[in-house]
């Protein structure tokens, strides 16, 4: 089967190189570098706490068993690409500001392994929680993995595997033969393919407008960098609006979320009001130096959850519409397009791209 992949992402990549495995002929083109988007802007948590809180059945089952994916996926990623991708389950604590934070966060505690607690065990495992805080929710499952480096394993993974991939080509049109789609259309050549994978995140309605409806939502984040001796905390950290994950010896916090088009541009606004956040829950981070400030785009589906699987057109499949989750669900993505595309699974009825009109 030959397989043309639009969009070099997490999302393309797990599933081409996953394609690529199982012995089909796959071409991954991409109109920037790989791994340039979403996958690089990301925070890089496996959230399979925090992010469900008001989530859909559907939507926690694919989360849970993407995290049960996750130790196997991240060590065979390393060992195919001789890349470090640092993946860790160091959990996450969920803090409450008052009681009534509190209160909702004891309805999730019913899940196996998650536990409530007070504000001095909090201070306990994490010390430089010093500002104002009820207690949290302690979920030892949360695991978080650097997802630049794992943008870059991948494409190493998906090229060992005998994957063609393309970088700085953007698919600007997909040609339709016999009702099906039959050509990718680049403005350096043709790209003819039995199918088409449509991964192109906050972009891909841009491609096509109908059959792949996916709108941006941007996201700012920062790092912020250490004084001399100075260490981030252990676990991920949610509060007060924002989170803050370890990466290294800096702290990522984030995030914004704007709906403000295709635009990426940082903004001071954003930067100093995740700061005043961060600083307020640890406010040690006041002597931390600002080591860096981004923006990305998160893919976003009418209904919020992903499209995965063929479309209304023959030949062209989604792979989108992931939202704040597509580090999460890569490994779980990468198994279900596979296993639709090589007959062996039936697409996830709630995540059935022809689900949408
Ligand atoms: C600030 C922020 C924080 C986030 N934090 C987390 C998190 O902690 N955990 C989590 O699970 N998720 C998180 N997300 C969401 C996650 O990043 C996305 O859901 C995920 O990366 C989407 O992956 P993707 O491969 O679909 O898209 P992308 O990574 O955006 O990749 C799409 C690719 O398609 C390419 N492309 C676009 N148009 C074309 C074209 N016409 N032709 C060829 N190529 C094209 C782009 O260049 C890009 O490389 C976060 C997102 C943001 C913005």
């Amino acid at each position: 089967m030959k397989v043309v992949i639009i969009g070099a992402g997490v999302a393309g990549l797990a599933i081409g190189w996953r394609l690529a495995q199982a012995g089909s002929e796959v071409t991954i083109l991409d109109r920037a570098q790989p791994a340039s988007g979403a996958s690089w802007a990301a925070a890089g948590m496996i959230a399979v706490t925090a992010e469900l809180a008001d989530a859909s059945a559907p939507e926690i089952e694919f989360a849970r068993y993407a995290n049960s994916l996750w130790p196997s996926f991240a060590e065979e990623v390393e060992a195919a690409s001789d890349r470090v991708i640092g993946f860790s389950r160091a959990g996450a604590l969920i803090l409450a500001a008052d009681e009534a934070g509190l209160a909702r966060l004891r309805k999730q505690t019913s899940e196996p392994g998650l536990e409530m607690l007070d504000a001095g065990q909090v201070r306990a495992l994490a010390p430089m929680v010093t500002g104002p805080q009820e207690g949290a929710l302690w979920s030892p499952k949360e695991a978080r993995v650097d997802n630049r480096a794992l943008g870059i394993a991948l494409s190493h993974a998906f090229q060992r595997a005998g994957g063609t991939l393309i970088a700085n080509e953007a698919v600007v049109r997909i040609e339709r033969q016999g009702g099906r789609a039959a050509i990718a259309h680049t403005p350096f050549g043709l790209y003819p393919a039995d199918i088409f994978i449509l991964a192109a995140g906050a972009w891909s309605g841009l491609l096509e407008e109908v059959l792949a409806p996916i709108t941006p939502v941007k996201g700012q984040m920062i790092a912020l960098a250490p004084p001399r001796g100075a260490m981030p905390p252990q676990q991920v950290i949610w509060g007060n609006g924002i989170y803050a994950v370890p990466r290294g010896n800096r702290l990522l916090v984030g995030a914004t979320v704007e709906d403000v088009g295709f635009d990426t541009k940082p903004t001071d606004a954003a930067r100093g009001s995740l700061r005043a956040r961060a600083q307020a829950l640890m406010p040690g981070l006041m002597r931390w130096t600002l080591a860096e400030h981004w923006a990305g785009l998160r893919p976003r589906s009418p209904d919020g959850l992903p499209l995965l699987g063929p479309t209304k057109l023959d030949g062209l499949w989604l792979a989108g519409g992931q939202f704040r989750n597509g580090i999460l669900f890569a490994p779980a993505i990468a198994q279900s397009v596979t296993a639709q595309l090589l007959g062996k699974a039936a697409p996830i009825a709630a995540f059935d791209p022809r689900r949408l009109a």
